[in-house]
């Protein structure tokens, strides 16, 4: 099965850049956030035990869930917010897992933004952080969205911290260059990480 290597950092680091740069490289992706989609996608048991818990106001008129209506059901209330997370974070996990160990690639990248903050390290063999100095986080992420400076505070100040990012993390991948300097840090992780899938399937 495939070798499972983790890859986080905060908003605006990065991290669907490299993520990329990683793919075009043959390595399959797995999105956390696209799993979190999945997993309570019509039709999953996710969602019946949403349904089965909040009642079907929760789901819009197609039978998807209306984001929207479950917020406000957690949102003053942590009991009912406890309840989802128990519920919703471990389907992302094991279905993370799952996927990225049938991968066809000779390792699979986990691509998990609140790696850090929901201390997931012992998913993957190794975590990989796209860095970058908060000031330049800041203004990417303002010119990308059209965000306002407070609100980008806002989110990362919800975040785990560069240093708590750093500190959790094996290898870094400094982003303050440009893209050929990007290249060149993942060319040289993939090589890497390559030499760790040889000994890890042997
Ligand atoms: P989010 O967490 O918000 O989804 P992300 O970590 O996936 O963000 P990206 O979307 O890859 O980050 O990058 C954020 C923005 O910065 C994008 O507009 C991207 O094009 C740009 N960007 C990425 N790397 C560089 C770089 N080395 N130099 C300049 N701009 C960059």
């Amino acid at each position: 099965s495939a070798l499972l290597i983790g890859l986080t950092g905060g908003i605006g680091s990065g991290k669907t850049t490299v993520a990329n740069l990683f793919a075009d490289r043959g390595i399959e992706l797995i999105d956390a956030d696209l799993i979190a989609r999945e997993v309570v996608a019509p039709g999953s048991d996710g969602l019946a035990a949403i349904v089965d818990h909040f009642g079907s106001g929760v789901l819009d008129e197609e039978g998807q869930l209306d984001r929207a209506a479950l917020r406000q059901r957690v949102f003053h209330d942590d009991q009912e917010l406890a309840w989802l997370n128990a519920l919703i974070h471990p389907l992302v996990r094991t279905t993370m897992v799952e996927r990225g160990r049938q991968a066809r690639s000779a390792y699979a990248l986990l691509v998990i933004p609140l790696l850090i903050e929901n201390g997931l390290q012992s998913l993957v063999e190794r975590v990989v952080v796209v860095d970058l100095p908060e000031t330049e986080q800041i203004r990417r992420t303002m010119a990308r969205d059209d965000n306002s400076r407070s609100l980008v505070e806002n989110i990362m100040a919800n975040q785990a911290s560069r240093q708590q990012r750093l500190d959790g993390a094996d290898d870094r991948i400094d982003n303050s260059g440009d893209l050929a300097d990007l290249t060149q840090q993942v060319d040289t992780l993939h090589q890497q990480y390559l030499t760790l899938a040889r000994n890890h399937d042997s």
